[in-house]
């Protein structure tokens, strides 16, 4: 297993920071916390580095990873072009969860990008992240510190529980504060896309930027950005989500509830705590990610209530969708994906 140090958050322990920085430039891995979700760091320069970070997670070296660096200025060192677009949304956005995806120098290895000619980069807003990254003096290449297309993990022991026997070290700083990962912008192409919605809302963006793009095609195959994949953040639970208006929502997961439990299933239910009452009395188990409102709530709470779903040996998991605004757009698409595309819409949709 691997260890756990526990690390200040808001402060962390400068011995401590450099002694793990040290693991990263010799080439080692280290999961450490963003503000996202925990992420899994190799030094993002080094090719051989990066590769054992593909091996840890059994991640396909087509899948791209994120380099964070803990400086706007770093920027310029990685890609080809600053377009001033570029410089504007990383001074408003950084640091925060926002990943830029730009041509790339070559500098950047080929295997960060699956060889790619862009790269993806973020300043994470953590002081632990930051802090790592300076003292490591590289960027840090970080995808989500996870087995590959499973739930991405928000605590020291979720990581632990994932990939404890194939690292050597996990920095603890509580639960992240965000709990989806970062919004993916693509501005190497003629209109700014979002390839992944995530914690940076895209009314945000938009409030910069207009109307942006949404990379939207569910199909297998060539894919701008892997975590695109139809099935991805899964839990092992077969799962099936739920799409409408709530008064709608709710009355469909008591039918699926009553359906599939007359057939022998052993159900749990992801659901807001305005659902809660109409689903008492239901054969399930719960988990409550919040108010319907409180997509901050929401996101932050999303991948603890289906790990905990996941563990309890049901044979299905129902879902309900919390909106397309602000943060729930991120939910959705992680729902869609932990559900593979199983998905049913049900009353007039507003969308
Ligand atoms: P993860 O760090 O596991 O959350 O995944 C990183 C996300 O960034 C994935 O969706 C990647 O596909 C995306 N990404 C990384 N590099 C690129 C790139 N060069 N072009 C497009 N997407 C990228
Ligand atoms: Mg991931």
């Amino acid at each position: 297993m691997a260890h756990i140090r526990l690390v200040d958050a808001r402060n962390p322990d400068p011995h401590l920071i450099a002694e793990t920085a040290a693991i990263i430039r010799a080439g080692g891995l280290v999961a450490f916390p963003t503000e996202t979700v925990y992420g899994l760091g190799a030094d993002g320069l080094n090719p051989a580095a990066v590769a054992r970070i593909f091996e840890a997670k059994g991640r396909p070296f087509t899948d791209p990873l994120i380099l964070h660096i803990a400086d706007p200025q770093a920027l310029p060192a990685l890609v080809l072009e600053m377009p001033p677009l570029a410089l504007e949304l990383a001074h408003r956005f950084w640091p925060g969860p926002l990943t830029l995806v730009l041509p790339k120098r070559p500098v950047v290895p080929d295997i960060v990008t699956a060889g790619l000619p862009t790269v993806a980069v973020r300043m994470p807003a953590h002081p632990v992240a930051l802090a790592l990254i300076r003292a490591a003096q590289t960027p840090i290449a970080a995808p989500s510190a996870n087995r590959f297309a499973r739930t991405s993990p928000t605590t020291a022991q979720h990581v632990q529980d994932d990939l404890g026997d194939r690292i050597d070290l996990i920095l603890d700083a509580g639960p992240t504060p965000i709990g989806v990962e970062s919004t993916v912008l693509d501005l190497s192409r003629p209109v700014p896309t979002i390839l992944r919605p995530g914690g940076l809302p895209r009314e945000a963006l938009e409030a910069v930027l207009g109307p942006v793009a949404i990379w939207t095609q569910m199909a297998e195959g060539p894919q701008p950005s892997p975590g695109l994949l139809p099935k991805h953040y899964a839990p092992q639970t077969p799962m099936i989500l739920v799409v409408g208006p709530p008064p709608q929502m709710r009355a469909a997961l008591r039918e699926l509830v009553t359906r599939y439990a007359a057939q022998g299933h052993r159900i749990g239910l992801l659901i807001a705590e305005e659902d809660r009452a109409e689903m008492a009395n239901l054969p399930v188990e719960i988990a409550v990610l919040g108010p319907e409102e409180d997509l901050e709530t929401v996101a932050r709470r999303l991948y603890e209530g289906l790990r905990k779903l996941d563990a309890r040996g049901l044979s299905l998991i129902i879902a309900r969708d919390f909106g397309a605004q602000g943060l729930g757009l991120a939910v959705r698409d992680r729902l869609m994906r932990a559900a593979g595309g199983s998905v049913i819409t049900v009353g007039e949709s507003d969308e």
